[in-house]
């Protein structure tokens, strides 16, 4: 996995706990959705007044027409995805969940064969540099 972070540290007003999940279920997916060899880049960002947090990787991707459904409860692509990887569909789900609590967006965009990459926008309070 590869970390691109900014060098001085950013604060952001989040519950930690939760934050960390989110980001959490972003990088299991990244890593159960791509195959050996591949990348996963973990990325934080500062935008204005926004963090962004991106999760990218070079992994199988998400056909169009499932984009709009990946943050559904219990929804996943397909079911030879389910029988090779076995999760709930409730990852994507509780990252959004977890997001939309922290009154910030999350998104995806992906292309078959090529990767994906989500993307967590949160309001971030100040950007400390110390
Ligand atoms: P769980 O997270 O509950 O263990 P899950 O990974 O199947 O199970 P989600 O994390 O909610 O569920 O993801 C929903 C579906 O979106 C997945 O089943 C998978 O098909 C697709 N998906 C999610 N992340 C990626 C990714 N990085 N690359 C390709 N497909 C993905
Ligand atoms: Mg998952």
């Amino acid at each position: 996995m590869i970390e691109q972070l900014p060098s001085h540290p950013v604060i952001v007003k989040a519950d930690a706990c939760l934050l960390r999940q989110a980001v959490a279920n972003l990088l299991s997916n990244a890593c159960r959705y791509t195959a050996a060899g591949g990348t996963v880049k973990l990325r934080l960002l500062i935008q204005g007044n926004q963090s962004l947090i991106q999760v990218e990787d070079s992994g199988i991707g998400i056909p169009p027409d499932a984009l709009p459904h990946v943050f559904e409860r219990f929804y996943r692509v397909d079911s030879k995805r389910s029988r090779a990887s076995g999760g709930m569909g409730l990852g994507l789900a509780i990252a959004q969940q977890i997001t939309q609590a922290h009154r910030g967006q999350i998104s995806v965009t992906s292309t078959v064969g090529k990767g994906s990459v989500f993307q967590i926008v949160l309001p971030t309070s100040a950007a400390l540099i110390e």
